[in-house]
């Protein structure tokens, strides 16, 4: 039976590891954390990122837990429409999800042939001809036929296997929360939509339906804010009476939403990003190899919603190119199919940066109008990259 090491729990490692467990594959997951812990806020998936949970066999799951994001448009803060809102077909509109319910749908996937070592930190990676593929946290070697680093963006396995790559800030924060549906404000049956204005962003959609008895308790208002700057130290409390202030006249339902928050659902997040992105994503090792998955191998900023569903991208190509290919032709296919792929979506979310971050009078000038007339095409175009995305044929 072929073996494999998946580095990491969070949402890539998770979704790989059943894959691979599901085609036979056995596999030993290892996290540092002395549990599997998502974080209590939610993810938007478009459609390439649905695909993928499909074609990794977690379509049935995801319809249970899934909400379709009301296209509610892009705004500027004096809700001038840059995006109006229009009708589009069911399959070009994202879903959102509570973390939490993916994780228990990518765990339920795991199945009997995954084990799950927590408390395990890997500090090293064996990559040398002739042996086979191993980690190791200091006190044991993991040895498999493929290692999948799934271990985040300050991957310890990418910084020895593609040192080029670094980790910077991409001068922004940002801040999440899900209000529960007992507390939201109420407003109209779905949420949705962006406003979009100088280094601040806003975004909310709804998770399930007030009242409803879906599959998801964990069902309310999600929303996300990102400002340019570093994250804040001052704790939670004080950080969203900042956030009241930086949002305040901002169109409805921003300032509603902040009032809802409890400073108990607020997590901030420092955002950064690999630049460059890795030179390789596939090391032949021996008779195996290692691969970098998820933000180990393109950790962005979140503008367009593309990191998990990229990470799903990554689970779905390798399960299905090992299905097709011997593994060191698998390693070479993943390592040529997936870095012009994942390239060409940091591009598009490189170029929302550059419009959403810009600074200076001069620069805000060039700015608004770039929100003007470049936002609706970036985000068109963006749409367009994330919908291209098949997952390779069976
Ligand atoms: C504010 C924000 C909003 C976002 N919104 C969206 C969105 O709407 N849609 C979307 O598609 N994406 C979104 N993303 C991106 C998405 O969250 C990430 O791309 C995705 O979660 C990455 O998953 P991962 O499994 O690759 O990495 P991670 O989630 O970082 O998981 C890495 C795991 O590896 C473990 N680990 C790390 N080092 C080691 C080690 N040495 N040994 C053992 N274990 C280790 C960690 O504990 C962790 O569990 C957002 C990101 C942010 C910051």
């Amino acid at each position: 039976m072929r073996t494999a090491v998946v580095v990491g729990g969070g949402l890539g490692g998770l979704a790989v590891s059943g894959a691979l467990a599901r085609s036979g594959w056995q596999v030993t997951l290892l996290e540092r954390a002395d549990r599997i812990r998502p974080e209590p806020t939610a993810v938007v998936l478009w459609p390439n990122g649905v695909r993928a949970l499909r074609a990794l066999d977690l379509g049935a799951g995801l319809d249970a837990i899934a909400t379709p994001l009301a296209d509610g448009g892009v705004r500027r803060p004096d809700g001038h429409w840059l995006v109006q809102p229009r009708p589009a077909p069911a399959e070009r509109l994202p879903v959102v999800v509570h973390r939490e319910d993916l994780h228990d749908a990518l765990i339920a996937g795991l199945g009997d042939r995954v084990e799950l070592r927590t408390g395990v930190t890997v500090r090293t990676v064996r990559a040398s001809q002739g042996e086979r593929p191993a980690v190791g946290d200091g006190r044991h070697t993991y040895e498999a036929d493929l290692v999948v680093a799934a271990d985040g963006v300050d991957s310890v396995i990418r910084r020895q296997l593609a040192p080029e790559a670094a980790v910077v800030s991409s001068g922004c924060a940002a801040w999440r929360a899900v209000i529960p549906w007992y507390r939201a404000p109420s407003l109209p049956d779905s949420v949705g939509g962006e406003i979009l204005g100088a280094g601040y962003r806003f975004g909310a959609a709804s998770l399930g339906e007030r009242g409803s008895s879906g599959a998801s308790s964990r069902g309310g208002i999600y929303w996300m804010a990102t400002a340019a700057g570093a994250p804040r130290p001052e704790p939670p409390q004080t950080q969203l009476a900042l956030l009241r202030r930086w949002y305040a006249g901002w169109p409805a339902p921003v300032e509603d939403l902040l009032a809802a928050t409890d400073p108990v659902d607020l997590v901030q997040q420092e955002i950064r990003e690999l630049r460059p992105l890795p030179k390789a994503y596939g090391f032949p090792v021996g008779p195996g190899g290692v691969v970098l998955l998820g933000d180990a191998a393109h950790a962005m900023p979140p503008h367009l919603g593309q990191g998990a569903c990229l990470a799903f991208e990554d689970a779905a190509t390798l399960a299905a190119l090992l299905r097709e290919s011997t593994l060191p032709d698998a390693v070479v296919a993943y390592d040529r199919v997936r870095r012009p792929r994942a390239a060409a979506v940091v591009r598009q979310t490189r170029r929302m940066s550059a419009v959403l971050q810009t600074r200076g009078r001069l620069a805000l000038r060039a700015r608004d109008a770039a929100l003007g007339t470049i936002t609706p095409r970036l985000l068109g175009s963006a749409a367009t990259v994330a919908a291209q995305w098949r997952p390779p044929s069976r």
